[in-house]
């Protein structure tokens, strides 16, 4: 037959759930795995909403709903940015996608051409720059440092910014460093987005899940003046534990949602019409599970940061919020690993499935040489124990 598509041929697969593959076999074979690869709540959704999509079922929600979401999850949608976030979006800058990886593939297609530069700062996400590649555009990624939060400054952004410059990517709370933008950060960068008149779009998946007080501020609800050019991208499978319902959204100007209906009419037309009606069950019915999984996203994100710190070799940065730490193991390198010794990160993720059966996800598919995340969202008896095979995995091999 002829050919592939070249358009993936620079597109790497996603290295998140290489890992989770192999901690599943290593779990097939009987072994106990500590679950630090996760990107998702181990909670269930809220009783209510999955009551909510019970009862959507017999009522007969089977059938299309409008391409961009139903008018009852879009108005759902529009209450709780308001509530959560301080500012009321319109519905129709709303456009409900299935989950937020779909929301951002949709931008991506919408907005990115050939010749487009999108800025992304490391340690990113890693679907950010594949799908920037994917149609056909250039990431430009901006290193930024631990000691600055890995958070990308003003100065830096300014310097990654050319004539093609397009889009700069934010991610905040973010995965996989858990660090997030303070109000005056935000401040800052905005000053240049406005200036070479970009769009900015900024990843809220983590929003809710911010600890020991950190407000989370929506770029909208600070600066009037640049909805025109921002793009918000949130969901239910974080805040919710709703990973498998499959809705996310994007609120950008009309003018690019009607082109984001335009894509999602030619592609997968309406997400899941039962999953909208249990969003919307969600996002409108009682918080008070919401508030509870971030009171144990908080205790379980002190065990493992003070766990990590506890291993000789390893450093770690108090996250302000999502459900990740990202450990500096660079201190690790040199330990007898196989025939030879542990050397990169990636090493260094390996050697702890293999010698301490703990599950993590190494820097470097972020953008993050000589770095390891750890998904706290696990219990704490998991991530104790996780601590403690790490500890003696490194004992015996030293
Ligand atoms: N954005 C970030 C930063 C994420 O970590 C994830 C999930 O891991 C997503 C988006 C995708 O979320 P969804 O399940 O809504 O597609």
């Amino acid at each position: 037959p002829r050919k592939l598509a070249d358009r993936l041929s620079a597109v790497a697969p996603s290295a998140t759930l290489a890992m989770a593959a192999q901690a599943a076999r290593l779990r097939s074979q009987g072994h106990k795995v500590y679950p630090f690869s996760v990107g998702e709540p181990d909670f269930e959704p809220p009783r209510h909403v999955l009551d909510a999509a019970k009862a959507a079922i017999d009522k007969g929600v089977s059938h299309y709903t409008a391409v961009t979401g139903t008018p009852e999850l879009k108005a759902a949608i529009c209450a709780a940015t308001e509530r959560d976030r301080g500012y009321r979006p319109a519905p129709n800058e709303i456009t409900v996608s299935c989950g937020a990886k779909h929301a951002l593939f949709n931008v991506a297609l919408g907005l990115y051409e050939p010749g487009d530069e999108v800025v992304i700062p490391a340690p990113y996400w890693v679907s950010y720059p594949e799908q920037v590649r994917i149609v056909g555009a250039t990431p430009v990624i901006v290193e930024t440092r631990e000691d600055q939060g890995f958070r990308m400054d003003a100065a830096s952004l300014e310097r990654a910014i050319t004539e093609r410059t397009k889009a700069i990517i934010l991610c905040t709370p973010s995965n996989p460093t858990g660090s997030a933008y303070a109000e005056s950060d935000l401040r800052a960068l905005l000053d240049v987005v406005r200036r070479h008149d970009l769009w900015l779009v900024v990843d809220e998946i983590y929003a809710d899940l911010t600890y020991d007080g950190f407000r989370h501020v929506s770029v909208p609800a600070m600066a009037e003046d640049l909805r025109s050019r921002t793009i918000i991208i949130s969901g239910v499978s974080k805040t919710y534990a709703m990973t498998g319902w499959r809705i996310g959204w994007s609120i950008t100007p009309p003018e690019l949602s009607k082109v984001l209906d335009v894509v999602q009419s030619q592609s997968t037309t309406n997400a899941t019409a039962v999953a909208q009606v249990a969003a919307a069950a969600a996002l409108s019915g009682p918080q008070d599970a919401v508030r509870e999984m971030r009171d144990a996203f908080a205790k379980r994100r002190d065990r493992m940061v003070e766990g990590l710190r506890s291993l000789p070799g390893v450093r770690c940065r108090m996250p302000e919020g999502a459900f990740y730490a990202f450990a500096d193991v660079r201190g690790l390198y040199g330990i007898p690993y196989k025939n030879g010794t542990i050397q990169t990160d990636l090493d260094v993720a390996m050697w702890l499935l293999e010698e301490a059966h703990v599950a993590s996800v190494a820097g470097t598919p972020f953008g993050a040489p000589g770095y390891v995340r750890f998904s706290y969202a696990c219990s704490e008896g998991d991530i104790e124990g996780g601590i403690e095979a790490i500890r003696a995995a490194a004992t015996a091999a030293r």
